[in-house]
This record gives C-alpha cells, sequence and structure tokens, in this order.
C-alpha cells in the first residue's frame, strides 16, 4: 500500500486507481485498528492527508469518464507520516512506462511554457523601453 501524492493528472489509469484502492484500504486498516505504523515510517502515507487525497483522485477518476462510488467516510485521523513527492516522481519513472511519459511531457511542457513566458516578458518590457524612449510612436503603427 501506497500514497504517491503527486498531480493525479501524471498517474495513468491503473496507478490512479491502484493508490485509490489502496487509500481505501488504509482506512480500512484504520477502522480496524491494524497498525500502518510501517508504512508512516516509509513516507508511504500522510495519515492526516488520506480523505482530501482520495478526493483529488476521485475527481480525477471521474474526469477520466471512470466510475466512482466509493466515497471516503471520515475516520479517525491524526498527524503522522511525510511523503516525499520529489522521491515518489523518480520511483514512478522508473516503475512504469505509462507514468513515466506523463511525467516527462508535463516536465517538458513546463520547461516549454516558463521559456514563452520568459520570452514574452521580454518583448513587453522591450516595448515599454522603447516607448519611454519615444522610439515607438503609436500613432504611426501599422503606417509603412
Ligand atoms: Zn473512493
Ligand atoms: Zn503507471
Amino acid at each position: 500500500m501506497r500514497v504517491w501524492n503527486i498531480d493525479p493528472k501524471l498517474l495513468c489509469n491503473q496507478h490512479l486507481l491502484g493508490e485509490h484502492f489502496e487509500i481505501h484500504c488504509f482506512r480500512g486498516s484504520i477502522i480496524k485498528n491494524k497498525s500502518i505504523k510501517g508504512y508512516i515510517e516509509k513516507g508511504f502515507v500522510e495519515v492526516h492527508n488520506l480523505r482530501k487525497r482520495h478526493n483529488k483522485l476521485a475527481e480525477e477518476i471521474i474526469n477520466r469518464g471512470m466510475n466512482h462510488k466509493s466515497e471516503f467516510e471520515k475516520c479517525k485521523h491524526w498527524e503522522a507520516g511525510i511523503i516525499d513527492i520529489q522521491e515518489n516522481l523518480k520511483e514512478l519513472k522508473k516503475r512504469c512506462g505509462a507514468c513515466n511519459y506523463r511525467i516527462e511531457m508535463d516536465e517538458t511542457i513546463n520547461i516549454l511554457a516558463k521559456r514563452i513566458a520568459d520570452i514574452i516578458d521580454e518583448e513587453i518590457i522591450n516595448d515599454i523601453i522603447k516607448k519611454s524612449r519615444g522610439e515607438i510612436n503609436e500613432d504611426c503603427m501599422g503606417e509603412r
């Protein structure tokens, strides 16, 4: 049982449904008073975030057109466990080709988006500088 805590959009269907199922298993263990100490120590679960995480996964499951009928009923919860998301991204990329593809695409898009934002910002700033120097006269724009 393991909660990845990475952006649900980056999970392949199998890992999305898998993590959702395992969150219900964690809840099952808590209700039955079965110890999840080992999972907490390994950073596989954040007990205080189980319900919030479940609902995010459920939302993504529904967004992908799949059924979700298992609500996460409130249960005993306490502050325990820290999940390392960066570590989990690396681990999941190693384990699953489909997740790897989604994560790499997302990283590429983020890099491109940043580059584009830089370019646009620079252009706008250059325009402002030119305007302030009188190098662009807006009245004449588009002529010639
Ligand atoms: Zn559910
Ligand atoms: Zn996967």
